[in-house]
């Protein structure tokens, strides 16, 4: 068993499904036929044997009364806040139970409670998962629509609970789906309007980013429209095309399944034969359906969200929420192309398909979970890089040009120059790490950048690194003189550090700061030394006449105070960077007299 793991779960009215955070990706995970989606269905069959998912479909027109479909609209209401509606909609009975709950009755001695068969389908989502990942799950994070009640919430969480699942937190549908479409990780200015038909139910949410947040602030549905009142609308057509009358409960239910396959397959295709053999005694029937026949039948029903939207809006701008920068679609009836072209047309605004409908709330859900066992780590972090990159620059220091923690996409350049005179090429080594030192930090690439030899700081080299969205750096270095251009791809290695290293990493850097800054320090201004006392011993012979004894004392003693420190075994390193300041006080008149010199 891992027990830190943590699964995500869609359980919805109609399917419900399972995700994972895998290797820092969320995944929804298939069963044993390859399938994501389960249908929330349970069959408590005459045999006693009890069957969920697609076997219990298929088990529906054989035993449509011991067979729960849709029990997420019953669960932790009282059975006296049912309406008449609502307790006759289905094949099964629907009976008050004990403290003022909701039994489902098969027979005489045999009823279950909402939250039993709950836990029936959360089970079998439980052994999806652990066959999919091979060990034991514990752990999970669940969703629930956004106007859930508390005592909604709670007997979701105790279905979970009764099957061996810890809640770790109860996750609202729309904000799931958010998560999953990413975005969260946008600007703070922003608000989404999550549209979700699924089934049984119509669902609008507006939520908005608070401090990285999602908060629902807004939330309209009616609990009575979905894709179902679809299956009806054109199972009522059929029926009358088919001119028959008195319909069995076995054979509404037939019907009913095949106008939704005929729904399914019209948001893809334009024609589609529904083939009913031996539908009453020997009496077959077929039928060819338009897309556009279809449309007209379910066009009522989608338009019965409009106004729920509007709804849901005005509410939302009445608590000030600014206007909508995303629409999302969620929910498997928003495959319907007219649903899709009607939010447009009502709302003018783009719905943002990126994600499966299907599946968004799933994969919201596993992200979440995610973020709670740590292991969307490794994803976020591909938005930052982990550590500093840059190159190595003069006396081996390394000189940061794209620092820690930046968010990528990222691009930062310098220009660069040779540091001795006649150099004819300039090594660029790209380095990672937090360390001053070059040789410290990890080389993660190296090129060579050729140039015309000439004098110290003639040539001109410009160095760019740019990571891509997927972590990818490219390193382009340019000779600006001749316009040449070099260019060092790295692959993954610039983000993809596992965390131990980062880790170490950054730790050293933080022990050895103290000694690393003066070796930084010292680096420098040996450097500057190095350019000054020569430049001193040449100046002082070109003018030095020109100067007041006294200051070319001051000069000289200067100038040795910078090579008795030089040349000393104890590197101070802020000594010598004061030495090199107090020489260039002192060669002030002498700088100006050769400039004048210069000149004449
Ligand atoms: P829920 O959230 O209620 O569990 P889903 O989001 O799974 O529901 O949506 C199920 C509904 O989506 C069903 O009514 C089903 O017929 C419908 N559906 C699924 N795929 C399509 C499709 N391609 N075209 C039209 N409707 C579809
Ligand atoms: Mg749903």
């Amino acid at each position: 068993m891992n027990e830190k793991l943590i699964i995500g779960i869609d359980l919805g009215t109609t399917n419900s499904l399972v995700g994972v955070v895998d290797s820092g990706f969320p995944i929804i995970l298939a069963d044993s036929d390859g399938e994501r989606l389960t249908p929330s269905v349970v069959t408590y069959r005459g045999n006693g044997l009890i069957a969920t998912g697609r076997e219990a479909v298929r088990l529906q027109q054989l035993e449509p009364e011991r067979t729960v479909s849709s029990v997420k609209r019953f669960i932790g209401r009282p059975y006296d806040h049912l309406s008449t509606e609502e307790i006759e909609s289905s094949d099964y009975t629907v009976q008050p139970g004990p403290s003022g709950g909701i039994r489902i009755a098969f027979d005489e001695d045999h009823s279950v409670s909402p939250v039993e068969v709950s836990s029936e389908i959360l089970d079998h989502l439980k052994r999806v998962a652990e066959a999919a990942l091979g060990h034991e799950v514990s752990r999970a994070v669940v969703t629930v629509p956004a106007y859930f009640s508390n005592s909604q919430r709670e007997t979701t969480k105790a279905a979970a609970e009764a099957v061996g699942l810890t809640v770790e937190r109860i996750l609202n549908e729309p904000t799931a789906a958010a998560l999953a479409y990413g975005l969260d990780k946008l600007d703070d200015e922003q608000t989404v309007a999550v549209y979700d038909l699924g089934g049984g139910t119509f669902d609008l949410s507006i939520l908005q980013m608070k401090e990285g947040l999602f908060e629902v602030i807004s939330t309209a549905g009616d609990t009575q429209l979905g894709g179902d009142d679809l299956d009806l609308a054109i199972a009522t057509a059929i029926q009358e095309r088919l001119g028959i009358d008195n319909l069995s409960t076995s054979e509404s239910s037939r019907l009913r399944a095949a106008a939704r396959e005929a729904k399914e397959a019209l948001s893809s295709a334009n024609t589609h034969t529904i083939r009913l053999p031996f539908f009453r005694d020997t009496e077959s029937f077929e039928l060819e359906l338009s897309q556009h026949e279809v449309e007209a039948l379910m066009q009522p029903v989608v338009d019965r969200t409009r106004s729920i939207c509007q709804r849901a809006f005005a509410e939302a701008e009445n608590k000030g929420a600014s206007s909508i920068t995303h629409l999302i679609l969620v929910g498997g009836s928003t495959r319907i192309p007219l649903v899709r072209r009607c939010i447009e047309e009502w709302f003018e605004i783009t719905p943002n398909l990126s994600q499966h409908p299907d599946e968004a709330v799933a994969l919201g859900a596993a992200i979440q979970a995610g973020i709670l066992c740590g292991r969307v780590r490794e994803v976020l972090l591909v938005d930052v890089t982990p550590l500093s990159l840059g190159i190595e620059t003069f006396g081996g220091l390394m000189n940061v040009i794209i620092p820690r923690n930046s968010t990528i996409p990222a691009k930062a350049g310098e220009l660069f120059t040779n540091a001795v005179a006649n150099q004819e090429s300039m090594a660029i080594r790209v380095l990672q790490g937090e360390r001053e030192m070059a040789r410290d930090n990890w080389l993660l690439g190296e090129i060579d950048v050729p140039f015309t030899p000439g004098q110290k700081g003639s040539a001109r080299v410009g160095v760019q690194f740019a990571i891509d969205q997927n972590g990818i750096l490219e390193v382009l270095s340019r000779n600006t003189a001749t316009g040449e251009d070099h260019v060092l791809e790295i692959r993954n290695s610039a983000i993809d550090v596992d965390d131990t290293s980062v880790e170490r990493m950054v730790s050293e850097s933080i022990d050895h700061a103290f000694d690393d800054m003066n070796e930084r320090i010292w680096t420098e201004a040996h450097m500057k030394s190095e350019e000054l006392l020569p430049a001193v011993d040449s100046a002082l012979e070109l003018v030095g006449d020109k100067l007041p004894d006294d200051e070319i004392d001051s000069i000289r003693e200067a100038a040795a105070r910078v090579k008795t420190l030089l040349e000393s075994d104890v590197r101070d390193a802020i000594a010598l960077k004061q030495a090199n300041h107090a020489l260039d006080e002192a060669t002030q008149t002498l700088a100006a007299l050769l400039v004048e010199a210069a000149f004449e």
